[in-house]
């Protein structure tokens, strides 16, 4: 049997600064060097200072993936010398002492199978390598120090993946997860990146390392369960080895052979206390935790009879579900679900969209308002929602501007209605005879007013012409 496990990192990007020093945690928004202090860079003489609210935040990852969460937290130096740590040492967290990392032991329901989470840890991101120059002879390496002490939370899962699919669904409902929490935007470049342990059945552990991407991470997995089933088939070994994705040509090649973590010369990081997490403030953050997203999808379908598939969509993305949430009301929950999972979402599809959209709860409220009342119909409402996004304006406004208010005028609609039965005889004394067929009529008369006359005006007028 196939054996995957992961270790997922994941920078905590909703906090103000770094783990250890006031730098900002949002450093994509500098210039290279820029964020930095003399504690992150690790300048001699100076000390750390744990962020308390990366510690809560992390707690409550922990909690929500139902680990369990220790009375005492410490933190270590993971001793390593390279050009990305200036410190020469990452401070990190280790479970010799007992349970002291931010999370123990949890887990969490892909589907029907449950994966074990083995230990959750907080610790602080490195500095970034950026390679330039073209060719291996004139290739330079420059260190940019910016995301040098971000707050990192490291996942640890067991082995318990048998094959990419299972992998990529745990990650898109971990992404969602963290996401919902508020925690962090898993959507920003290197927010959260993984390394991946595989063994095929009877094969030897392989690490591959530096995965930037959970797409990749997929792929990478993939990539690996073939390598090594190729290698089995060939009766070659298995070597027991650490390898990196290369994310340019999409394959693992070999790296240095794997530290144990005695190599690494952990001891106790004596300028940060032991610290205290008690019972009452992990009480008080579990009570705070937003609304879970099967929770929520259970009150969408219970309260308001939402598809169970129309639920999930809207639950699963905090960003349509806090706009479901501040939109609805009991009569019109639907159709607001609706917009948002059939029109919406096709039109803020990106991170930047999302940022440049305009539109508000009200706007919605008022949309999904108005298509029920027959102010406007479903059809022109995808062309208002298109244009509010765009420009904000009042839905009024967008309906006289570009046309798009509903015929209710029955003069009117009755007018176009003569002019279809003129011409389309032979479509009317079908109708006479089999009623069902009148839908193509309704049809010509809503292409005739570009999809403007309010539908059951329209049937009800037909009927009254033809029956
Ligand atoms: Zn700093």
């Amino acid at each position: 049997m196939t054996k995957i496990g992961l270790e997922i990192h994941c920078q905590l990007t909703n906090l103000e600064s770094k783990l250890f020093c006031s730098c900002k945690a949002n450093y994509r928004e500098f210039e290279i060097n820029e964020n930095i202090c003399p504690i992150c860079m690790g300048l001699p003489g100076t000390l750390p200072r744990l962020n308390q609210e990366a510690v809560k935040k992390a707690t409550t990852i922990a909690m929500a993936l139902n680990c369990s969460t220790p009375e005492k937290i410490a933190f270590f130096r993971k001793n390593y010398f390279y050009p990305d740590l200036p410190k020469n040492f990452q401070i990190t967290q280790l479970n010799i002492y007992g349970d002291t990392s931010i999370g123990g032991t949890g887990s969490i329901l892909v589907g029907d199978k449950k994966i074990r989470i083995r230990r959750i840890q907080l610790e602080e991101d490195p500095g970034r390598l950026i390679y330039e120059g073209s060719s291996s002879k004139n290739q330079i390496t420059l260190v940019d120090y910016n995301r040098a002490g971000t707050p990192l939370v490291e996942i640890v899962t067991e082995p318990d993946f048998e094959n990419p699919k299972e992998v990529r669904d745990f990650l898109k409902i971990l992404s969602d997860l963290i996401e919902n929490l508020g925690v962090a935007d898993p959507t920003l470049e290197g927010a959260m990146r993984a390394d991946a342990n595989v063994s095929i059945e009877g094969g030897t552990k392989v690490e591959i390392k530096n995965i930037g991407s959970f797409h990749d991470l997929e792929k990478a997995v993939h990539f690996e369960i073939t390598r090594q089933e190729s290698l089995n088939s060939r009766d070659i070994e298995i070597a027991q080895e650490t390898r990196h994705w290369d994310d340019r040509r999409k394959i693992t090649v070999s790296a240095r052979s794997k530290e144990e973590d005695l190599d690494y010369r952990y001891f106790l990081e004596g300028d940060i206390p032991w610290v205290k997490i008690g019972i009452d403030t992990r009480n008080e953050l579990q009570s705070k935790m937003p609304e879970s997203i099967s929770s929520k999808k259970e009150r969408y379908i219970s309260e308001f009879k939402i598809p169970s598939q129309v639920a999930e969509v809207l639950s699963s993305d905090k960003f349509y579900s806090d706009l479901f949430d501040k939109s609805f009301t009991q009569e019109n929950a639907k159709e607001v679900a609706n917009i948002i999972t059939t029109d919406l979402m096709g039109l803020v599809d990106t991170r930047e969209k999302r940022e440049k959209s305009k539109l508000t709860p009200e706007h919605l409220k008022n949309l999904a308002n108005s298509i029920i009342s027959g102010k406007i119909a479903r059809n022109s409402a995808k062309n208002a929602l298109h244009e509010i996004v765009k420009t904000g304006n009042e839905l009024d406004a967008v309906i006289k501007e570009l046309d798009l208010g509903n015929v209710t005028d029955q003069l009117k609609l009755q007018e176009i209605i003569s002019q279809v039965i003129n011409e389309e005889p032979q479509a009317v004394e079908q109708a006479k005879s089999n009623p069902q067929t009148i839908n193509y009529l309704v049809g010509k008369v809503m292409q005739k007013t570009k999809g403007k006359a309010d539908p059951s005006l329209t049937l009800e007028l037909l009927k009254k012409n033809i029956i």
